[in-house]
């Protein structure tokens, strides 16, 4: 008899969160997979349907929350604490509602969140205390030995490699897993308002900030198999939004992005592509912006982060302020508006001089795109992890919160407001 394996996306205890395109791919994905020898649930503690929380059109929006007093190591941050999530008691009930799991999943994001994870496990425990539970994702594989340490969980899988996730899984279920690519498992999801999608993993450069070239080794997927999906997805769903998950899309375009391109506007699906993580300035043609014209790209985000040389040298030289004017001029040659564009500009990263964030945004204005500003978060394993160290104490992964950083690293909170101002007058401009 096949056993049962219970999926769940656990709760977000922060100052902010926000649904900006962020579903559990990863998760989803796995689901494709354990599908070949398990029945397969799946619970989203962050899902707005269950709890009728109002949403935009294309299917971004707040999440589900409430107000928490905050853990007493963050007392000092003067900011209202929340959980993020369902009801309680919802969740409790779609526990009891499917059938009873012989193992339960459990992801994980920022590494500041694992106290949303401890209260998702709480509540399991409250209906399933004997079952194994695992933990994978983006926390366990960067902090492995606090998740051991913190997490009331049996196996903590440090891993985001597939193949070697399965490998794992493979000793501790007993079973084989296929090795050949696997689509992620959208049924599963249950809503279609947008999907993510991830054409290629890990990425091309090293940014001292980052360290999504650690977590996975850059790989392309077949562009086309990707195409099909994309036409099948809105087919079977109806789903017209598409988000993008890729940290380097444009690499090898010839081969990867342009044949993609090509075959979505061959298919002529009438949707919306979306490009949360950025992309890469430098890699921009006018061939490649012209397809993302004609194929559907409605948001165009890029990653700039500061016009400062010294900043672009040192942390990782991903593109110049000379690229980023001719990406601007290749855009809106392509038929895109400043309405498309929004232009990432990092704010408090270690070393980096902080009068540059406001010549970055007029720069980015005076160019035709829309600053945003993006709050620098430590992450361990990186670079400027170390640098932030030396600035705050970042040992309790509650402090590497993005919030409590901006607090403590004593970034000028007068100038903070002044560039929230700034950045909403180039927004309404
Ligand atoms: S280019 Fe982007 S994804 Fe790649 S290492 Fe730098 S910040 Fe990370």
């Amino acid at each position: 008899m096949r056993k049962n394996i219970l999926l769940i996306n656990p709760y977000i205890e922060d100052f902010s969160a926000y649904d900006h395109f962020s579903k559990p791919l990863g998760l989803i994905w796995l689901s494709s997979y354990l599908k070949e020898h398990f029945n397969v649930y799946f619970i989203n503690a962050l899902n707005r349907l269950y709890q009728k929380v109002k949403f935009k059109p294309d299917g971004t929006g707040d999440f589900p929350k409430r107000k928490i007093p905050a853990p007493e190591n963050l007392k000092d941050i003067p900011r209202d604490f929340k959980r993020y999530g369902i009801d309680e008691g919802l969740f409790l009930q779609k526990l009891k509602e499917i059938e009873k799991p012989d193992y339960i999943f459990i992801t994980s994001g920022m590494t500041y969140w694992y106290t949303g994870i401890q209260y998702t496990i709480s509540l399991i425990k409250e209906v399933y205390s004997n079952i194994p539970i695992f933990l994978g994702g983006i926390y366990a594989t960067i902090l492995p030995n606090h998740a051991k340490r913190e997490i009331d969980c049996d196996y903590v899988i440090p891993n985001q490699n597939i193949d070697s996730v399965l490998d794992e899984l493979e000793k501790l279920l007993g079973v084989n897993f296929t090795r050949e690519l696997k689509l992620p498992d959208y049924e599963i999801l249950g809503e279609y308002y947008y999907l993510p999608i991830l054409t290629s993993t890990g990425c091309v450069f090293n940014c001292s900030y980052c360290i999504g070239h650690k977590l996975s080794s850059f790989k392309q997927f077949d562009p086309i198999i990707f195409a099909i999906l994309i036409k099948n997805l809105k087919d079977k769903y109806g789903c017209k939004n598409f988000a993008f998950y890729d940290d380097a899309l444009l690499v090898n375009s010839e081969k990867h992005v342009i044949p993609f391109l090509e075959k979505i506007i061959e298919y002529d699906l009438n949707i919306n592509f979306y490009t949360p993580n950025g992309l890469h300035i430098k890699y921009l043609t006018p061939t490649i912006a012209k397809l993302m014209k004609k194929s559907g790209f409605v948001d165009i985000r890029l990653s700039l982060e500061s016009i400062d040389e010294h900043f672009q040298v040192k942390k990782g030289n991903k593109t110049s302020k000379e690229e980023f004017k001719k990406a601007m001029e290749i855009l809106y040659n392509a038929g895109f508006t400043k309405d498309n564009i929004k232009v990432y500009t990092l704010l408090n990263i270690p070393e980096a001089d902080n009068t540059s964030i406001e010549k970055t945004m007029e720069w980015i204005y005076q160019n035709g795109g829309q600053p945003m500003l993006a709050f620098y978060s430590p992450i361990p394993g990186t670079k400027d992890f170390e640098k932030a160290s030396k600035i705050t104490p970042l040992d309790e992964p509650l402090f590497q919160n993005n919030t409590v950083y901006l607090y403590r690293s004593r970034f000028d909170m007068n100038y903070f407001q002044y560039l929230k101002t700034l950045e909403n007058r180039f927004k309404k401009a």
